[in-house]
């Protein structure tokens, strides 16, 4: 379970894309169609990825699209299709095997500043600067750039033969935007990843055919991660990490008629608040959800809004999940919480205890109320409120308990 899981998080959407890509190239007639009309895709992605980025306000799609598109061309005019001059080719394909991962590489650290603004100006001005500062360098110092590129070649499987510059910043971008993506959980920099790793494959030579048609994979990759970046942004939580409320609306819509349903509310968690800030408040919150993850029995945990969480176990009966719900419970109250830092103040300054609560465990525990539907339940809603008049009860019999 857990593999499959991460297998997909790494993969989806843009492993898969590639991999759907890959899969075409493999059937000639398709290829073939293709290739056929890849002159249509750049111009239509390049479109798409502009208005995605302004509506969405994500500029680091928009640019990185614009890297893809811009190597596309680069390589199409001068390099392995339009062979005008061999040594400007070379030139041009070893020096695009180091530009676009590292150009990819840099954007994921790019903060949002907008398109149309003067740091939005500045980063087009130095995407676009780039090609002509190479050209430069190609009329000083071109035949010899290529000599010592060429004298530092790695055959590589699948890839070809790759300059040993290349190869580096290749791995070391490739690391880098998957510990990004481990860190931040940003689905842009996942993209970007995978659309590195598409824009080696397009790069791979010997075949200059599938060249335009992978580096627009790459460009669909990214804008399909920025879709999917907009979607989580309105189902997930953000604090959590944990589906919200909406999600949790469309999950009701889809149970059985069997299913029980927890309401969880964490103890007075007013008093994290005041006593060590908001923030610290945040971080209770980010790690009881943490645990609420690991709930067994197919519990689905979401943040109901506050400090309140609903737990969906479909085609559950209340005796099946009841277990899971009460380790839960005993789990957040072994864990507790360590103070870590004293945040942005509470109520007042005066109750904020801060340097010598740092490190400090305090109590943490939680209250759950469950349901189950049944003849006199039928819809989620009646369900959702049986748990909670539960959860109620269990706040009134002194907390940290599970009641039904
Ligand atoms: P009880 O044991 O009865 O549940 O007591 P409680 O203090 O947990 O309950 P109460 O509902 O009075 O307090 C909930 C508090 O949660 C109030 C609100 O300021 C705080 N809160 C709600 N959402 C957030 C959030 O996203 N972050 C932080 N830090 N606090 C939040
Ligand atoms: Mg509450
Ligand atoms: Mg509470």
């Amino acid at each position: 379970m857990y593999f499959w899981q991460g297998f997909f998080l790494y993969m989806a959407p843009g492993g898969l894309l590639l991999a759907a890509a890959l899969a075409f190239l493999q059937h000639e007639g398709l290829s073939r169609w293709l290739f056929g009309i890849t002159w249509l895709f750049p111009p239509a992605l390049g479109i798409v990825a502009a208005f995605l980025g302004w509506r969405f306000n994500r500029s680091r799609l928009l640019f990185g699209t614009l890297v893809l598109l811009l190597a596309d061309l680069l390589l199409r005019r001068y390099g392995g299709v339009a062979q005008i001059d061999q040594l400007l080719a070379r030139y041009v394909f070893h020096l695009t095997l180091l530009a676009v991962p590292f150009n990819l590489f840099l954007f994921s650290f790019w903060r949002e500043r907008g398109i149309v603004t003067g740091q939005g100006l500045r980063r087009f001005c130095f995407i676009l600067f780039q090609p002509l500062l190479l050209a430069g360098l190609y009329g000083v110092r071109g035949p010899l750039i290529v000599r010592q590129l060429e004298a530092m070649v790695v055959p590589l499987p699948l890839l070809g033969p790759l300059s040993s510059p290349a190869l580096v910043v290749s791995v070391l971008a490739g690391l880098g935007l998957l510990f990004r993506f481990r860190r931040n959980r940003e689905l842009l920099d996942h993209g970007f990843f995978w659309a590195m790793v598409c824009s080696l494959l397009a790069l791979s030579v010997g075949n200059p055919a599938r060249q335009p048609f992978l580096f627009s994979v790459a460009a669909l990759i990214l804008i399909v991660a920025a879709i999917e970046a907009a979607h989580r942004m309105a189902f997930r939580d953000e604090l959590t990490g944990l589906p919200a409320r909406r999600a949790l609306n469309e999950s009701m819509l889809k149970l059985g008629n069997t299913y029980t349903v927890a309401m969880v509310d964490i103890d007075f968690f007013k008093k994290f608040n005041d006593r060590y800030g908001h923030d610290v408040g945040d971080q209770v919150l980010a790690m009881v959800a943490g645990l609420l993850g690991r709930v067994g029995g197919g519990g689905r945990p979401f943040r109901y809004g506050g400090e309140e969480f609903t737990i969906l176990f479909p085609g559950k009966v209340l005796k099946e999940a009841q277990p899971h719900l009460e380790k839960l419970r005993q789990e957040v109250a072994a864990a507790g919480f360590k103070v870590r830092s004293a945040g942005r103040s509470g109520k007042k300054q005066s109750n904020r205890q801060k340097d010598g609560d740092c490190g400090k465990k305090v109590s943490l525990t939680i209250s759950i109320g469950m349901a189950q539907a049944d003849n006199t339940r039928k819809t989620p809603s009646a369900v959702i409120k049986a748990a909670d008049k539960a959860l109620y009860r269990a706040k009134n019999a002194g907390r940290n308990q599970v009641s039904a």
